[in-house]
């Protein structure tokens, strides 16, 4: 048993609930960045084996110290030199924001005759310290990372601004739904939008209201982060 897994679990439901949803179309994603091994291997003992890291040399220690356990997926800001370091060790990355990193990706995948999936990482509020690219120019991207060989465009990622009350960050998440409508509707060949991944520990029960298929948690399972 693990008290604050199954809370998550069922707030997903009720969120889920709430919307009109099907549960099984939220998957939750634990953000395990700067947290033990140790508290990974509590969390995959209850059956759960989908987990997220930042950091491309933690999440290759940890995968290193603990091998062909769990599904892993990347989320933080990457650096293209860093790419290659994570071929084979992740099934989605989250935080594709610009043409280079999604060639590097491309081009690292299809030497190992694998295809990436990617999600394009939208900052919708303009804030220039934080990774992600702006809306209006998704479109773009998008058309110029499709026809790369190696790539799989799966959907969309936001990381908004903090807020106290989860309420005022419901607009970003509308936003970026809409975004993947019209995306969608461009029906770009080596496109799918089937992937929304918004909502963290504070928000997660707005997002899904808004769409999100893929919540990403680390505090409210793991508890605050040592720094
Ligand atoms: C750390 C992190 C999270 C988890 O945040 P919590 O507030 O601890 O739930 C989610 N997404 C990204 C991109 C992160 O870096």
């Amino acid at each position: 048993m693990h008290t604050a897994l199954e809370q998550i679990q069922q707030q997903i439901h009720s969120a889920c609930h709430d919307a009109g949803r099907d549960p099984q179309h939220v998957r939750l994603l634990a953000v395990s960045k700067k947290q033990p091994l140790s508290k990974i291997q509590t969390l995959a003992a209850t059956g759960h084996q989908l987990f997220g890291e930042s950091y491309v040399q933690e999440l290759v220690d940890k995968q290193d110290q603990w091998p062909d356990q769990g599904q892993w997926h990347f989320v933080g800001a990457l650096q293209t030199n860093k790419v290659k370091y994570l071929v084979g060790r992740v099934t989605l990355i989250h935080s594709v924001d610009r043409l280079s990193l999604g060639q590097e990706i491309a081009k690292q995948w299809q030497k190992q005759d694998l295809t990436a999936h990617i999600l394009l990482q939208i900052n919708l509020a303009g804030e220039s310290q934080k990774t992600g690219i702006d809306p209006q120019q998704a479109q773009e991207l998008i058309g110029q990372l499709a026809p790369l060989p190696g790539l799989q465009i799966r959907g969309l990622m936001t990381l908004p601004p903090y807020a106290a009350n989860p309420e005022d960050v419901r607009p970003y998440f509308r936003q970026l739904r809409e975004l993947a409508t019209r995306i969608e509707e461009a029906a770009i060949p080596g496109v799918s939008m089937q992937e929304l991944s918004m909502g963290m520990s504070h928000d997660f029960p707005v997002a899904i209201a808004e769409g999100a298929t893929l919540v990403r948690i680390g505090t409210a399972l793991f508890g605050s982060r040592p720094t």
